[in-house]
């Protein structure tokens, strides 16, 4: 992907602001945090969002965003923590390369990470357990 912004900073052809970096993954600070501390792990391999990332390497990704949220939440000392991933514009995805967002959450930091629930009515679960299950 030659025009991938995140696949340039992932592989060190842009200066980002590094906390984390190993041979598969970079750990960068969002420019745009939600709260501060907030940042993203980057995959150094381009796939646009989580249909096109390999198995192993969702796994290994899941893995680092606890080893994160471990190390941030004690260097930080936040009072709870989000990790959140968007697949596709509907979803609120704006860069087309596998990111997730690490942000630490401090008591009344007034970010959006949440949505209005709905009501799960006995005709819809019935619909989704035939589709889902
Ligand atoms: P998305 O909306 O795709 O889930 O998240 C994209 C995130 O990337 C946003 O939080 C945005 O602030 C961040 N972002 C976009 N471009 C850059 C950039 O060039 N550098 C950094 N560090 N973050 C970026
Ligand atoms: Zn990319």
């Amino acid at each position: 992907m030659g025009d991938c912004i995140f696949c340039k900073i992932a592989n060190g052809e842009i200066p980002a602001a590094t906390i984390y970096e190993d041979e598969e993954f970079r750990v960068i600070l969002d420019l745009g945090p939600a709260t501060r501390g907030h940042a993203l792990i980057l995959p150094k391999t381009h796939a646009a969002n989580i249909y096109e990332m390999p198995d192993e390497l969702v796994g290994k990704a899941m893995i680092l965003a606890k080893k994160m949220a471990v190390r941030m939440t004690q260097a930080l000392g936040c009072d709870g923590f989000n990790v959140v991933q968007n697949n596709g514009e509907a979803a609120g995805q704006t860069v087309f390369h596998f990111h997730m967002h690490l942000i630490p959450r401090y008591e009344k930091d007034g970010a959006m990470v949440s949505w209005k629930p709905g009501k799960l009515t006995d005709e819809t679960r019935e619909e989704l357990l035939e589709k889902l299950k």
